[in-house]
């Protein structure tokens, strides 16, 4: 078992990955909730059903157990999945000795840390994410429901008491859930260092050859990198927003292609490559792009941005982002890889990097 510290201003808790966590995590909620009333599960329904009878089974053997099953994807941050949430809770009796448990990927992470966030106040909550990308939702304390007019735009920022990555829920992942992880481990290696990134453009050729100990070793590596940055600035006040880089014109294609339509790792690629001929252009950075291009088409994502899809709806997201100082899109570009810098940027330069995306 690899185990990361998370070390916020609000709260220091253990990210532990490995096999069989769900004994682990049993063992953690004895000790550190002794007079816990009720687990509350809220779990991707999908989820659920193929894993879900084994964890629930072994969380009844020492708790009083109910469990919410939220749609799947996208659907379970709506306002009418969080109230059916709170629903559940109250009329189940959860209280404020209660503790959530989080089942599922990013989207549960966001749904059940906001209800765990706001139910009675606050309750505790612990995170099992079941996707790759969940090393990124499930750490630094993020959680969100969406409005119809913007993603994760009603949220809190609450820390999780601990999150139980077990590796054998990756085995019924489906491939195009698998590279949408990849891209938030590889935000982060563009965020850290070239020999991260490098390591893994060297060994990670296609999904069906992944396995166990260098998934392990990208997940530690990825959860350290957010860990550190999340450390210095919990609240996004400053360096936090480094953590945004691909997202602004990632955010703005997920968003065009309707919600659920794109993975959200996918959207992101294509932001960070869209960043990347930016940076390139704007930061000065000496990077052979096309190559890295080249081994991402290798790997199956689909870089592909609809013609009806038009740089003016892209436009208009980019400046929706959180980021946006005075309607214009701002950007985290890299002046070297491990090295980025927000950057606002004029719109003919950004329809200069999306002429470029287009032609991919
Ligand atoms: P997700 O939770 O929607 O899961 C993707 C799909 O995979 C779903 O259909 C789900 O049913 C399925 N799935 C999950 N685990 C599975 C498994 N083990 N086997 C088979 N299928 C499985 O999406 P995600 O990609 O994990 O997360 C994306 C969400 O995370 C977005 O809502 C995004 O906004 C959010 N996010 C949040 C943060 C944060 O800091 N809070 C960071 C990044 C992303």
């Amino acid at each position: 078992m690899k185990q990361v510290t998370i070390q916020t201003a609000s709260k220091t808790y253990e990210v532990k990955i490995g096999v069989g966590m769900t004994d682990e995590m049993v063992s953690f909620i004895k000790v550190s909730f002794p007079d816990v009333s009720k687990i509350w599960i809220i779990a991707d329904e999908e989820v659920y059903k193929l894993h879900g009878s084994s964890f629930k089974e072994v969380l009844e053997r020492s708790f009083d157990v109910t469990t919410y099953l939220a749609p799947k994807g996208e659907k379970a941050k709506s306002f009418h999945t969080y109230e059916e949430a709170i629903t559940h809770g109250l009329k189940h009796q959860v209280d404020r000795k209660s503790l959530v448990v989080a089942f599922g990927g990013g989207a549960i992470g966001d749904l059940a840390g906001f209800v765990a966030s706001s139910y009675m106040r606050g309750i505790p909550f612990i995170g099992v994410p079941t996707t790759i990308l969940a090393h990124d939702s499930a750490v630094g304390g993020k959680v969100a429901i969406n409005h119809p007019l913007g993603k994760n735009m009603v949220g809190h920022f609450y820390q999780p008491e601990g999150v139980f990555f077990d590796l054998r829920y990756f085995s019924s992942l489906p491939k195009i859930e698998v590279l949408s992880g990849f891209a938030e481990v590889i935000k982060h290696a563009f965020l850290s260092d070239l020999r991260f990134l490098n390591e893994i453009m060297h060994s990670f050729k296609s999904v069906e050859d992944l396995n166990e100990k260098f998934l392990t070793d990208c997940l530690v590596r990825g959860i350290e990198v957010k860990g550190k940055i999340v450390s210095k600035d919990e609240k996004e006040s400053n360096i936090r927003a480094f953590l945004n880089f691909g997202h602004t014109y990632g955010h703005a294609v997920e968003s065009a292609s309707g919600y659920g339509n794109r993975t959200h790792g996918e959207s992101v690629m294509i932001g960070m490559i869209f960043a990347l001929h930016l940076s390139k252009g704007h930061a000065g950075l000496a990077f052979d792009l096309d190559s890295f291009i080249h081994w991402v088409k290798s790997l199956g994502y689909n870089l592909t941005i609809p013609s009806s899809m038009s740089f003016d709806t892209l436009f208009e997201g980019m400046k929706r982002d959180k980021k946006s100082l005075n309607g214009k899109p701002v950007f985290v570009l890299l002046k070297n890889i491990g090295e980025p810098l927000m950057a606002d940027i004029e719109e003919e330069e950004l329809r200069l990097s999306d002429d470029f995306i287009r032609r991919l």
